[in-house]
């Protein structure tokens, strides 16, 4: 059953319409092997005009790599369509990259802010944790930090790791998105933390999130990147200190010709091997799936979209004069 016709039969049956009677309603109708609460399968293409003037997003990743990977397409196209949009990194990724533990900061620091300039992001914060770490942090501590900057940035559409994937390894990916979906809906309490309106901030829900997810998850939206894939490129090749993409081709190509072979799809000489490595092999799933869906290239999310407003919707239709 879809929530929409279930929300019909309980006005229609006279049950009140409080969040927890519809939960505790919706759970005892539904088959318990059924997951539509967030809608069917949505294809996402490109937008032309400025469809969402006005928006603001955030780009949670616990690791500089993360966004580039798995939402850089969506992200840029979404600019396009003047969205505006800040980065956030979690951990301070002191545990994959070159050299000491220092050099690895800071080259992940440096990469960090050239994705958020290639990108297009306005702000870009920090926030410090430690890599590998994050299941012994305070979560409260990184929530409260989320509903801070959601309420001070205006955020209405946030993307990161899905917290409900499954067979996620890292405890980075999977602290940080339980951390970000509370904070999506407690940012519009009114009392939770009342010294944030004090400092002059108020009460501010995330209503669109889009959740990436490295294995397994329910996906219910497809986006066609075609039109960014190339600009996706462009961001997975500042990603120099970890992760699948930035300068491997060029090392693959250097370590072939010592073998005195080569691979004729690396080209010539290291900027084609970077670039063509990284559309073969570290986007590959793109490719398969916009093929699936028949276009060049696409992401996919669980996407958990705003409240349909159903009791304004109700009286709209059926109020009458007294
Ligand atoms: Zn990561």
């Amino acid at each position: 059953m879809e929530r929409r016709q279930f929300i019909g039969n309980t006005l229609a049956g006279g049950i009140l319409l409080g969040g927890e009677t519809e939960n505790a309603q919706t759970t005892s109708i539904h088959d318990p092997a059924d997951f539509f609460a967030h809608g069917d399968l949505v294809i996402e293409r490109p937008v032309s005009g400025k469809p969402h003037s006005g928006k603001v997003l955030a780009a949670i990743q616990p690791h500089s790599d993360d966004i580039p990977i798995f939402a850089a397409g969506t992200i840029v196209k979404l600019f396009n369509e003047v969205y505006t949009g800040h980065l956030i990194r979690v951990t301070n990724d002191d545990m994959a990259g070159p050299g000491s533990i220092a050099n690895t900061v800071l080259a992940n620091e440096r990469d960090n802010q050239e994705v958020g300039r290639v990108m297009g992001f306005q702000k870009i914060f920090d926030l410090n944790y430690g890599n590998h770490q994050m299941d012994g942090i305070s979560r409260p501590e990184l929530r409260s930090r989320l509903i801070f900057l959601f309420r001070l940035l205006k955020v209405d559409t946030i993307f990161c790791y899905d917290p409900w994937g499954h067979y996620e390894e890292n405890p980075d990916h999977y602290v940080t998105s339980h951390c970000v979906e509370a904070a999506c809906w407690m940012a519009n309490g009114d009392k939770d933390y009342p010294e944030h309106f004090a400092a002059g901030l108020e009460p501010h829900a995330v209503r669109e999130k889009y959740y990436f997810a490295r294995f397994q998850q329910r996906v219910n939206r497809i986006v066609d990147i075609s039109s960014t894939f190339e600009r996706k490129v462009d961001v997975l090749l500042t990603n120099k200190a970890q992760g699948p993409a930035g300068e491997t081709g060029a090392r693959l190509r250097a370590s072939l010709a010592a073998r005195k072979q080569r691979l004729p799809l690396l080209g010539e000489n290291d900027e084609t091997a970077n670039r063509e490595y990284i559309k073969q092999f570290v986007l590959r799933d793109n490719t398969e799936l916009g093929k699936k869906y028949g276009f060049q290239f696409a992401e996919q999310y669980h996407y958990i979209g705003p409240d349909k407003p159903v009791v304004d919707d109700y009286v709209k239709e059926h109020a009458v004069p007294l």
